[in-house]
């Protein structure tokens, strides 16, 4: 009798997880059993959201309470109707009271890159349908992705790391059209650099490993007096999918007659530009402006390079800040195979007044 029992339940289970979890858009067949639980066609407010991108782009730096679901309803009775928009009729079991999982959706949720190559994708399939062929064709067998399980509730999380994006936004991926621009990984070649002062300037930055050798990777160019105003000086170059190629960085020549601090200090500096810092901070600290600031790698920076290194390479941050979307995609020059190489702005390290 028991045997019997547990052969029904398993035998069940997998109807269960399916009816429950199932891409609505791509029901078939195999589907009947769910549809018995169906009415009519209802609107779909959670295809809604997923059919407009500025509309998911609104919804993914939305921090409210809502869930999808009702956030797609009050947006449009509130301004979707207006603008001429339209809602999905799909097919929400009514027996459903908690709220709808869809695996593939947060499938894409899950890994940033692929939330943003879904924001950027402007086809008909829904996100749903989309991730299914996405995990399918690539993300299952050649890329070793995996489905999120489907009880975690997807509303509350939405896949990205927790951080500063506008701090982020300001001091990196605002050089490179709203995307991320970082080294391949967090061990770097340093080359140029053989004074021992020097090499543990660059050893100062936590959460980094340097190799020091002949070439490549952050490159110390010397000393030199093409800026007589400036302590030090770093550029970046990038590839056109995110990743970090190289960085120069100069030391003045005449250093140590200059109002810099010393020439430690302007090496850790100019190696946090070359991390991936396109920007200076205004705390305080090793990375403010001019060398008036303490040696102290502070917690922003820190914190920054933390959030920057927990997404891939050219990760489009801009979902973030819907306002920012439309301004930044007009001068995307992302490319997955990084073949065009870009040069970032100067940063000077100028000596205090
Ligand atoms: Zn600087």
């Amino acid at each position: 009798m028991n045997k019997l029992l547990v052969l029904v339940i398993f035998a069940c289970l997998p109807l269960l997880v399916i009816s429950s979890c199932s891409d609505d858009k791509t029901s078939s067949g195999m589907d009947s059993n769910s549809v018995v639980h169906e009415k009519k066609a209802r609107k779909n407010y959670e295809a809604y959201v997923d059919k407009y991108p500025d509309l998911i782009a609104q919804w993914n730096s939305y921090k409210g309470r809502k869930s999808k679901k009702s956030w797609g309803k009050w947006h449009y009775k509130k301004h979707g109707k207006k603008e001429g928009r339209t809602v999905p009729r799909g097919s929400t079991t009514t027996t459903t009271t908690t709220s709808s999982c869809n695996v593939y959706e947060a499938y894409v949720d899950k890994y940033p890159d692929l939330l943003a190559l879904w924001n950027s994708y402007k086809g008909r399939k829904s996100k749903s349908s989309w991730g299914k062929w996405h995990y399918k064709k690539r993300g299952k067998k050649k890329e070793g992705r995996t489905l999120p399980s489907c009880d975690s509730s997807g509303d509350s999380d939405d896949g990205w790391p927790s951080g500063d994006y506008s701090y982020l936004y300001q001091k990196n991926a605002h050089a490179f059209g709203g995307r991320t621009v970082r080294w391949a990984s967090r061990t770097i070649n340093v080359s140029g650099v053989s004074n021992s002062n020097l090499v543990s300037a660059v050893r100062r930055w936590p959460g980094f490993g340097f190799n020091f050798g002949p070439t490549d990777g952050i490159k110390f160019m010397g000393y030199s007096t093409t800026y007589p105003g400036a302590c030090g000086w770093a550029q970046t170059m990038w590839r056109s999918n995110g990743e970090i190629a190289y960085c120069t960085i100069y030391i003045n020549y005449s250093i140590n007659y200059m109002n810099c601090k010393n020439e430690g200090h302007t090496m850790t500096h100019e190696v946090g530009h070359c991390l991936g810092m396109q920007g200076h901070s205004s705390d305080g600290g090793l990375m403010d402006p001019t060398a008036a600031g303490s040696s102290e790698i502070t917690s922003p920076v820190q914190n920054f390079f933390n959030l920057l290194y927990a997404l891939p390479p050219g990760t489009d941050i801009t979902p973030r800040f819907s306002s920012q979307k439309s301004r930044a995609r007009k001068k995307d020059q992302y490319d997955p195979d990084g073949k065009e190489l870009i040069r970032g702005p100067i940063m000077f390290n100028w000596e205090e007044q």
